[in-house]
């Protein structure tokens, strides 16, 4: 890497950062680019990737050909390009088959950055064209450009949004996959009078499979377990200690019984008292998970951390099995 900065050469970056700027504003990763030659801006580009569907559209790509129009030739050997990221495998590739002679970046890319941090495409000996390197330049302003765009972009893809039903396809996946990715949806009832109840779920526990001996399936299909072989989706509900009803969400394909119980909802933990508060009883046994019925799910994209247990109430199963952490609490 090169160690000369100008003193103007942050000026320069700055119009480079303007132009990450117009990029910011359109929802495109920040990042600008000039071209500069004989002490003027003759080429600008900004990252459009997104909005024109390229992978062409990067800022360099852009700059590099306003300036080889303005000067009608491809060669940009006394032309300094300001790029406010380290440039990519593809940009640092035009720079040298554009025979730019300077290249002056503000922040390193630690992911594809050509210019020294990942490969050092500027000074490949085989090649013949070597480019000066300065990097640093207005680093500050230009990494928190950068880092705002990418704060934003992880808060807008964790924002809830207005509920929606699970699918049928949902509850395909296995009840070791589900029953932590339940925690957080939202359990929904509809009762005789039409009125709808919706409560976040708190607590699942997951039974999987005839060789979990904590399932009830463990023994083999029989009346009672029937309904944990059916394809998933659908409730299993029974009658514990003769007095509470547990609901279960039968899940994955056809012919394997397992599902994911109920725990706990929120204002109510525990998997009897929650039944009884959205009035959950065995006539609900087998039914499809469907708003068209009494009992589906819905999700709104709330994150909830989780945390992994023992399971509960399983003295009968084997210590192997009652050691597995197979129940998830919303923490
Ligand atoms: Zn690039």
């Amino acid at each position: 890497m090169g160690t000369r900065s100008l003193p103007q050469e942050t000026e320069y970056m700055r119009e480079a950062l303007k132009e990450a700027e117009k990029a910011y504003a359109l929802g495109e990763t920040p990042i600008g680019c000039v071209i500069v030659w004989r002490g003027e801006i003759i080429g600008r580009g900004y990252n459009r990737r997104a909005i024109d569907k390229s992978v062409l559209a990067h800022a360099e790509i852009t700059a590099i050909a306003e300036a080889e129009r303005y000067l009608a030739d491809w060669r940009l050997e006394e032309a300094t390009l300001y790029v406010t990221l380290e440039p990519c495998p593809m940009c640092a590739g035009a720079i040298v088959q554009a025979r730019v002679g300077r290249v002056v970046y503000a922040t390193a890319n630690l992911k594809a950055g050509s210019a020294g941090t990942v490969i050092d495409m500027m000074h490949v000996a085989g090649f013949n064209h070597q480019v000066e390197v300065v990097g640093g330049i207005l680093e500050k302003e230009c990494t928190d450009l950068l880092k705002r765009f990418f704060r934003e972009l992880r808060a807008e893809k964790d924002k809830p949004y207005p509920p929606k039903e699970l699918p049928k396809e949902f509850f395909q996946a296995s009840a070791k996959e589900l029953a932590p990715k339940l925690v957080g949806k939202i359990l929904c009832r509809r009762l005789n009078n039409g009125e709808v109840l919706r409560y976040r779920i708190t607590e699942t526990e997951c039974y999987y499979g005839e060789k979990d001996t904590a399932c009830h399936a463990h023994k083999g299909r029989t009346a009672r377990t029937e309904v944990m072989y059916q394809d998933g989706g659908i409730t299993y509900i029974y009658l514990c200690y003769g007095i509470h009803y547990l609901l279960n969400i039968v899940t994955g394909q056809a012919g394997f019984p397992e599902a994911v119980l109920i725990r706990g909802v929120e204002g109510f933990e525990g998997p009897g008292k929650l039944t009884k508060a959205m009035q959950i009883g065995k006539e609900l046994n087998g039914q499809e998970l469907s708003s068209a019925g009494e009992l589906w799910l819905e999700e709104d994209g709330s994150k909830v951390k989780i945390e992994r247990h023992k399971r509960i109430g399983i003295d009968y199963a084997s210590p192997k099995d009652q050691n597995r952490k197979w129940r998830f609490k919303k923490s």
